[in-house]
């Protein structure tokens, strides 16, 4: 037989039989967006499911991205890190900002804390960090940081669904975090995101900032836009919760036995998970210059084997057209992250991967 095309990612999705009744209540109540019932359950179950206070549910994890940055009133300059989707920056140069790019920490593939001080300027008013992989960054440093310049912190946890650290949801970090529910994450309602805060005037405020900045019928304070996620993704997100303790038990699977295969693999490095409570969400490795091909001739020899890997994330954001004329994204002041980049391989994770297929992309990795 021949092999299956294996891909990075595969959506779970449960049955169709279960979700006709949400259907079907969507078609008997005609109620299709703006705050229905279905989106303020998927809120409240969020919450409970997340351990945190309050979350405002979003079309997608760009809009939640570009309201975040919108709700806090900033200005000026965005510590941020290069190494992530393209989505992080853009929100940032969306919302009329200048990114400043900080390297990475090599272990971790996180912000460097001890290095965002010296990108401070007079025009600094935020931090926008990522979990990247949904491995938790240095939250404490950071806030040590924004506490000691007076800047906020909005975290892109776009990976970091259900994460926990040493105290609890990752999610509770910073002035706000924000989730993103695209297809590809753990998490998914087709299109969707979040954001997450612990304050609820806050979060009053993001709830009118993705409806036209409207309050009621006649006042309509500030500006705002269209951001709001329908019935039909909200109840999808209900169905996926009922899943999702599952799902995540069959990627730690599959995390183990590709931790367990790789190990002692000359040139291959896996990022260590330091968290209480991960989501497995990627699989990403490193491969060095000790390892005997290079890591596009590795993803060459995938390709051709029908196993879909990716280079998440290259090109590196900050040598992207629109970001590498600015004076931080040049290569030299980065070198954790231009070489991340040039050596990240995620191999595929989602919970019908087969124990059969991790080995056959072990062994396509172990017999060069
Ligand atoms: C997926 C992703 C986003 C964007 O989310 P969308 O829901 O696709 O708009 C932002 N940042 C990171 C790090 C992501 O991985």
């Amino acid at each position: 037989m021949k092999n299956q095309e294996i891909f990075v990612t595969k959506p779970s999705l449960p049955p169709l039989s279960e979700f006709l009744p949400y259907l079907q209540k969507i078609w008997d109540t005609r109620l299709l967006t703006n705050q229905g019932p279905f989106h303020e359950q998927l809120e409240k179950e969020l919450c409970i499911y997340l351990g945190v206070k309050a979350i405002s549910l979003f079309a997608n994890g760009t809009v939640a991205l570009v309201a975040a940055l919108q709700a806090l009133r900033l200005t000026g300059e965005v510590i941020t890190t290069p190494f992530s989707f393209v989505a992080t920056a853009h929100s940032i140069s969306l919302s009329g900002l200048k990114p400043v790019f900080v390297d990475i920490e090599p272990n971790t593939l996180n912000l460097d804390p001890s290095q965002v001080e010296a990108a401070i300027t007079d025009k600094t008013t935020a931090i926008m960090p990522v979990h990247c992989y949904g491995h938790p960054c240095d939250v404490e440093a950071i806030q040590l940081i924004a506490d000691k310049y007076g800047l906020k912190v909005i975290y892109d946890a776009a990976h970091a669904f259900d994460v926990e650290c040493h105290c609890g949801s990752v999610l509770t970090h910073g002035d706000l975090s924000v989730l993103s529910f695209h297809a590809t994450k753990v998490f998914n309602t087709f299109e969707g995101g979040a954001i997450v805060c612990e304050d609820l005037e806050i979060k009053k405020q993001i709830d009118q900032i993705k409806n036209f900045g409207i309050v009621n019928e006649l006042e309509i304070p500030a500006v705002g836009f269209n951001g709001k996620m329908s019935e039909l993704n909200a109840a999808l997100g209900l169905l996926q919760l009922k899943h999702l303790k599952n799902w995540v038990e069959q990627r730690k699977t599959i995390d183990q036995c590709y931790r367990a295969k790789l190990a002692g693999v000359p040139g291959i490095r896996v990022i260590k998970i330091a968290e209480q409570k991960a989501n497995y969400a990627y699989f990403p490795i490193l491969v060095s210059a000790d390892y005997p091909i290079t890591r596009d001739a590795l993803y060459k020899k995938f390709k051709d084997a029908g196993i879909h890997v990716r280079r998440y994330f290259y090109p590196l954001i900050s040598n992207l057209p629109p970001y590498q004329k600015i004076q931080s994204a040049k290569k030299l002041e980065l070198p954790n992250a231009n070489s991340a980049s040039e050596q990240v391989l995620c191999l595929p994770i989602y919970p019908d991967l087969q124990i059969n297929e991790v080995e056959r992309i072990v062994a396509l990795i172990r017999s060069q």
